[in-house]
Parts: C-alpha cells; structure tokens; sequence
C-alpha cells in the first residue's frame, strides 16, 4: 500500500490521482492533502478522504475549514496552512509518495522538502523544474530520491528512455499540440480573446496552462523541463507540432531507431504510471488504434509563436532567465485574462523581462523564489509602461 501525499489536491491533477486511488484502493491510499485556496473543495475531500492532514493557503481559509469540519463533528484531520503546511503535508512521516502539482512556483518548497526527506516524487508541477530544475534534481540525484514525470511528454520520454542507455539517446522529441491557434494567420493575433484562448482542442486543462499552450509558452517550459529531468542540452531537446496529441513523445537513439508512446488523451494514465513505477498495472485506460487514422507532424513556427524561442534562449543561459521565463509568463498570463493586454502582449512581456534580467545562477530555493520575485517585479513594470502607451 502506497500512502500518498497529494500537493495540489483540488486542481485538476489532484482530482485525477485521486480517482486513481478511489479506482486502485488495494494499491493506494491518501495519507496528506494540500488543497489550496478552494474551501469547498476541501471540505468534501476530507469527508471522503479522511487524509492525516490538510493543508490550505491562508491561515484564515485554514480557519474557515476547521470550524465546518468540527461543525461536522469531523475529526483526526489535521488543518494547517500555508508553506510550512505544504511541507507539513510533503514531509510528513506516512507519505511514501508525494504527487507534487500545485501550479506555479508555490510547490517548490514543499517539492523540495520532500526530496531532502527522501520521498519519492510524482512530478506534475513543471514550474519547479523551470526555476529550480538545478536544484531539485541534484538533490534528488544525491539521495537516490526517484522524480518521475507526469506531465504527458516527459512521461512519454520516460518510457521510451527504459529501452536504452542514456548514452544511446541521440535527442528527444516533445510533441505540441499546436493549441487552438495553429493555423490562425499571425496578423489575427491581436484579436484573440481569453474566451478563445481558453479553448484547447484536445486536452482539458487549468487556466495558465491553457492559455500557455495557446501561445507554445507551455512547451517552452517543457523543454527546459526535459534538459533538467534527463541531464540533456536544449539542442538535444526538439519540438514537433503533432495536432492529433497521439503520440505524447518520442525518443531517437544513436543507432536512428525512434520509440514513441501512444495512448489516449487522459491524464490518469501517466498519473498512474508514476505512482505504479516500475510496475504497470492493468487500466481501463485503452486507445482504440483501428479508429486511428493518420499521424502529422510539422515544425513549429517560433515566429507566430515566439514564446517558443525564448524559452529556447532561456534554456541555453539556464538560471535566472529560466525563472525569469516562468514568473513574467504567469504575470503576463493574469494580465491577459484581466483583458489588460493583448495575446501578443503576453511573449512581448516575457522578451523585455528576459532582457532586463541580469545572468546569474541562483543556489539555494530563497535564491530562487528571489530571483523569482524580481522577474515578477520587472514583469508588472513592463505592463504597466505597455499600457501607458496604449
Ligand atoms: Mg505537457
């Protein structure tokens, strides 16, 4: 029985893994829930979870469930909050496993946390690997901690890594989606709204991660994820659009055999391929292959979508620019949801905070989270000087 620990339990990869346990309760079970700022959620995960502890975001929200639970004559739940109750969660002594996916660079010290107590991690939060990819897999190397992926793409790589040595590995190949704007002419950009941008064809997602997959941001971000999580240079990690998101990625190796994973659109499969690792136990998980037409893959285009080839330049220079790519791009991603700039203002603001960012190599999480805060800064300045020219 693997006790879990789910760090960003009322998002959408929390509810999954969830449903995982609720469909494998021989193999898994809910040890710590970090739920958050969603009261209501919380309150009805821990009725039916009944984890040790529970974390929220604030203190206030920590007291809002707290006396509902006990209204509820709920009890042997523990309510914490904030950080230290993420770390709490992460940390705590009957988590075997921790499923680490709160959005944003909120989870690095609870991801991190969990590494230095040797818990092997479930990684969704892709941000903790931007921003601290030098840190978290150091560590995670030194103690022997295991970090496999759940995003799709690099749980793809993952699998097909397991047929070779990483000496074998010519490059890897992350397939994109395309998201809802991949034919749309560059001159339409403009107009785009956050309604529309909030569509994506094939996956259903969080905000800031669909809007970053309509500008390819996301799989900027991805990139830099995979040179962190398999030790490979950025000219070692390419981008294919494949609009059909069969094929979820692909390794090519030396000898020109290319493997890649196929399997239904459903993240509940690499959830439980990380939680399982290294067994594989049957699902109900089937890709119907005869209904399966035809596969496309095209190059992207990094002039539609620039976003792309500054996460490129991002990856080369590592460090500050990496964490300076994540935090503009979230400022920039809230600025456009509160219609306070335009779609192509989003990789606009990210370029002029790139630029503005001095190279350094941060060392530690505060080194971090600082870096972090300064790119956040410099991102609202550049807003704000856009929309006075507007
Ligand atoms: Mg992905």
């Amino acid at each position: 029985m693997k006790r879990l620990a789910i760090l960003g339990s009322t998002g959408s990869i929390g509810q999954s893994t969830l449903s995982i346990v609720d469909s494998y309760p021989e193999r898994y079970a809910v040890a710590t829930l970090a739920a958050g700022r969603n009261v209501d959620s919380a309150f009805e995960q821990v009725l039916r979870w009944r984890p040790l502890v529970v974390s929220l975001a604030t203190e206030e929200l920590a007291a809002e469930l707290t006396r509902r639970l006990r209204d509820k004559g709920v009890t042997g739940t523990e309510v914490v909050w904030g950080t230290a109750g993420s770390i709490a969660c992460a940390t705590h002594a009957d988590v075997d496993f921790v499923v680490s996916a709160i959005v944003g660079v909120a989870g690095l010290e609870a991801t991190h946390a969990a590494i230095l107590a040797g818990k092997p991690i479930g990684l969704a939060n892709k941000e903790c690997m931007v921003a601290a990819g030098e840190i978290l897999t150091q560590d995670a190397r030194r103690l022997a901690v295991p970090l496999i992926p759940i995003d799709s793409e690099h749980n793809a790589v993952h699998q097909c890594m397991r047929v070779g040595t990483a000496a074998e590995v010519k490059q890897v190949w992350l397939t994109a989606s395309g998201g809802p704007f991949r034919e749309l002419p560059a001159e339409d950009f403009v107009a785009i709204t956050p309604e529309r941008a909030l569509k994506h064809p094939t996956w259903v997602m969080g905000q800031r991660i669909t809007i970053d997959s309509a500008t390819m941001l996301n799989k900027g971000l991805e990139v830099i994820e995979a040179c962190r999580l398999f030790d490979l240079p950025a000219s070692k990690v390419r981008v294919t659009v494949h609009p059909q998101s069969t094929v979820h990625s692909l390794v090519e190796y030396v000898d020109g055999s290319i493997l890649a994973q196929i399997s239904v659109t459903d993240m509940r499969l690499p959830i439980l391929y990380a939680l399982a690792y290294p067994e594989r136990p049957s699902s109900t998980l089937t890709f119907d292959l005869a209904a399966l037409s035809h596969l496309d893959f095209e190059v992207p285009d990094l002039v539609r979508f620039p976003c792309l080839r500054l996460a490129y330049e991002a990856a080369e220079k590592g460090g500050a620019h990496c964490i300076a790519l994540n935090a503009a791009d979230e400022v920039a991603v809230e600025a456009f949801l509160a219609r306070k700039i335009t779609f192509p203002g989003i990789p606009r603001t990210i370029e002029k905070v790139l630029e503005r960012t001095p190279e350094s190599h941060p060392e530690t999480i505060a080194g971090v989270l600082e870096a972090d805060s300064q790119a956040r800064e410099r991102a609202r300045n550049v807003i704000a000087e856009d929309a006075s020219r507007l």
